[in-house]
């Protein structure tokens, strides 16, 4: 190595690197202070708008073969994307469930980026933030100190690794070596009313979508206990193998919680895993007064839950945690000869992470959660969490007082599920309409809900996981619901005379 090597002018070898630092670093500080106040801003702008047709066609083009003026393409950027975000970091965005970002973690993405580092173990400061990140979330989880844990893309992802364990370590089962086929029918319960990672976990894992058994919910949407116990035992008998017990903290649909503790039984009766979904749920956990709803969850075999829902940080920031750190080895280990583990030199566990789970390369998403935990602490998102379950029960008192409007499903925590009722139309005719209300309010561009069906009846959704909104923002949805619901009655009864003339 020469002296040389270190001359200033030697970045500009590099085809990739800009010439001129200081121009970029100028430019820098431009787009910097254009997403402060993208943010600061957003709630003038609509909650959600279609991109424009300019954008669409921006959006288009050939392959760039000769680059262009990075300034010419961040005007592209302004023009063409960033108008046009899928409306979660907005106040009144409610749709699905969705987080809307912190300011803190725009800036922990910006400094991982530049590191840019490969995280699937190494001697680096980014595994020692991994593994801390995991310490600080056991506790909160009240696991124990020796179970495992990994950051993932996000929920699926993370449900699907606690299965995958549950699969791969699963007592008298060696699937790892020989495959699904010699294995026998291994069987999971869970409600009716779980997420749809699970189909697709049990089509991806060799199990087949069958192999999840559909449990029926009680009035309450949480999984009938008793019935799963049924099941379990009726399927023994015919020779399947019961495998894994799931809970869900937070269904999707209206946000029910089934009970942690008597699936925890059931499990411990019937010697099977018990595998938790707390994909958004889970972060009442969080210190907040409604903690008691998941209790029951630290009893888990496996956890997944996400960060980049309730826990308001940017995607993607899954989590699973798996409570038996050797089951987690015998399911992903794996050694190549390029990843040698060495005394000293980088390669101390160089792939102390990727042998958690899925991935290899891995992103440096740690840096975004510690940041965000060590500037908030987990106090002030636990309060954020808590703000949002009062909003959402505030959201129903106004929905409970309007005689157009009916609250649909439990609405017991975060999610409250509601539909206008216009008098005399059959339940296709309020679907139907409905279905239409929902679209007007999105296109208004002054909230986003979303959809869907509980108790086989159409709902729109409010899912409140927004660190933005206050209860303004809910009395300008409802304004918004009975002024559209009203219009739309009126154009009905027009298009009812008008068809009968
Ligand atoms: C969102 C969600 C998932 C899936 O998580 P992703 O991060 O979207 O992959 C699973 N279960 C529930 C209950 C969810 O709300």
């Amino acid at each position: 190595m020469t002296d040389n090597s270190f001359h200033p002018e030697f970045n500009s070898e590099s085809l990739l690197d800009p010439k001129d630092w200081e121009e970029f670093r100028k430019l820098s500080h431009e787009v910097i202070d254009d997403l402060i106040d993208y943010i600061r801003t957003v709630r003038n702008r609509p909650a959600w708008q279609s991109p424009s047709p300019e954008a669409r066609q921006a959006l288009s083009q050939p392959v760039p073969h000769a680059g262009a003026d990075i300034r010419e393409v961040y005007a592209r950027v302004k023009k063409n994307i960033l108008p046009y975000p899928t409306g979660n970091i907005h106040p009144r965005f409610w749709g699905w469930v969705m987080g809307g970002g912190t300011p803190v973690g725009i800036l922990a993405d910006m400094i991982a980026s530049a590191m840019n580092c490969h995280v699937s173990g190494y001697d680096q400061a980014a595994s020692l933030v991994e593994s801390q990140v995991i310490e600080w979330l056991k506790e909160m989880f009240e696991y124990p100190e020796t179970a495992s844990g990994l950051l993932v893309t996000g929920g699926t992802v993370a449900n699907l690794t606690g299965i995958a364990v549950c699969r791969n370590t699963f007592d008298g089962v060696s699937v790892r070596e020989k495959g699904i086929a010699d294995c026998g029918r291994m069987t999971v319960y869970a409600s009716r009313a779980t997420h749809g990672w699970l189909d697709r976990s049990c089509d991806l894992l060799g199990l087949g979508e069958q192999a999840f058994r559909k449990i029926r919910v009680d009035e309450r949407h949480r999984v009938d206990v008793a019935e799963m116990r049924r099941a379990i035992h009726k399927d023994r008998e015919a020779g399947f193998i019961p495998m894994c017990v799931v809970g869900t903290a937070g269904t999707v649909g209206s946000g029910a919680t089934d009970d942690m503790h008597a699936l925890a039984d059931l499990a411990a009766e019937e010697k099977i895993w018990f595998h938790v979904d707390g994909a958004f749920g889970a972060l009442a956990k969080f210190f907040t007064k409604y903690r008691s709803i998941v209790s029951g969850l630290e009893r888990a075999d496996s956890i997944a839950f996400d960060l980049h829902k309730w826990g308001y940080m940017q995607y993607e920031t899954g989590v699973v945690l798996i409570r038996d750190a050797v089951a987690r080895r015998n399911a992903f280990s794996f050694a190549p000869s390029y990843f040698e583990t060495f005394r000293g030199g980088i390669g101390v566990e160089p792939t102390e992470f990727a042998a958690r789970g899925i991935q290899l390369s891995r992103s440096f998403r740690a840096l975004r959660v510690w940041m965000n935990l060590s500037v908030y602490g987990v106090d002030r998102i636990g309060a954020a969490v808590e703000r949002n379950i009062d909003e959402a029960q505030y959201f129903r008192a106004l929905i409970e007082q309007q005689p157009e409007l009916e609250v649909i499903g439990p609405a017991e925590m975060n999610v409250v599920c509601f539909r206008y009722l216009w008098p005399g139309l059959s339940e296709d005719e309020l679907t139907e309409r409905n279905r239409e209300l929902l679209v007007c309010i999105q296109e208004s561009g002054i909230a986003v809900p979303s959809s869907v069906r509980v108790n086989g009846k159409f709902a729109l959704r409010v899912a409140h996981t927004n660190h933005r909104s206050c209860r303004s923002d809910f009395d300008a949805l409802l304004i918004a619901v009975l002024k559209i619901g009203r219009q739309l009655a009126k154009s009905f009864s027009a298009h009812h005379s008008a068809n009968e003339r």
